[in-house]
């Protein structure tokens, strides 16, 4: 999308680039206005949608940080990662051990599927019109529980104090199964893209890491194999007799992957200490627990 100070909008669609008209309210008070013509404030996340034949575009703005606030980062000070594990039964899990269910989510996905297979096959217009009505409340279900987990990620890391977020490069494939695709892939994406906004909001980084081994890797003894994980929800070290949920094990492993690049690669995260339910690792001094 591009808006131009002509008043018109310019959208790509799945045929071609669009020009149209904005309609703004007449009144030049209107806070539309003030928005719109204001340096201050970008376009951001903005949603299109359809209602009895018109178009309405609501068009989200922000306040970009200034640029100091930006390079806030000290080389000397200790920085906190909080890492997030993104997965299907759980559709978000957190070092500090924070799960986000991702059950309904599937539950609902699929129960629109099914519906929307049936209404398909009889092929009338009104079959055709509810598939539109019911795309429209799924797709705002999911934003829905989306923004609500992304503002809890966000709320763990600022509770712990944590200067980064980590996550695992969604553009790698996974190596664990089932493989995470379709619905399950968008959400994913769109999850980290609405915590990576809100993040910017509150000064936090987000950094990706390469998801190699880290649904095999045991947190505790660092021994990495296949038969780590026998079960797909639980974790069990073959060496260590160590076990967890599996999600959580992703979480860690994500978080430990950060800091050692972060370690290997620079001094910009310090100390690099690892946020966890109570306490925090560091490489060099080891486990401190929280208050
Ligand atoms: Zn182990």
């Amino acid at each position: 999308m591009t808006l131009f100070d002509d008043g018109t909008v310019s959208l790509s669609t799945v045929d071609d680039r669009i020009r149209c008209d904005l309609t703004l309210p007449d009144d030049e008070g209107g806070y539309q206005h003030q928005y719109l013509n204001n340096e201050d404030w970008e376009l951001t996340e903005s949603t299109l949608s359809r209602r009895d034949g018109d178009y309405y575009l609501h068009l989200g703005f922000r306040k970009p940080k200034p640029e100091k606030q930006v390079e806030k980062q000290g080389d000397d000070e200790d920085k906190t990662v909080h890492s997030v594990d993104l997965g299907i039964v759980n559709i978000a899990t957190t070092s500090t051990a924070y799960f986000a269910s991702g059950r309904e989510l599937g539950h609902r996905h699929r129960e629109f599927e099914r519906i929307r297979g049936n209404l398909q096959q009889t092929g009338t217009q009104s079959a055709h019109r509810t598939i539109q009505q019911m795309s429209g409340r799924e797709s705002r279900y999911v934003r829905d529980v989306l923004h609500r987990v992304a503002n809890d990620i966000i709320e763990e890391a600022l509770e712990h104090s944590c200067a980064y977020i980590a996550f695992e490069n969604l553009r790698h494939i996974r190596e664990r199964a089932p493989p995470v695709k379709g619905f399950h892939q968008w959400a994913h994406r769109q999850l980290v893209d609405l915590v990576e906004y809100k993040a910017d909001a509150e000064g936090i980084c987000v950094e990706y890491v390469d998801p190699e081994n880290t649904s095999r890797r045991c947190p505790e003894c660092g021994h990495t194999s296949e038969g780590n994980r026998a079960r797909q929800a639980e974790f069990e070290c073959e060496k260590c007799g160590a076990t967890a949920n599996a999600d959580y094990v992703g979480a860690k492993n994500v978080r430990w992957r950060y800091i050692r690049r972060s370690l290997q690669s620079s001094r910009r995260t310090g100390d690099g200490q690892l946020a966890l339910k109570s306490g925090t690792v560091t490489p060099n001094r080891g486990f401190v627990p929280s208050d």
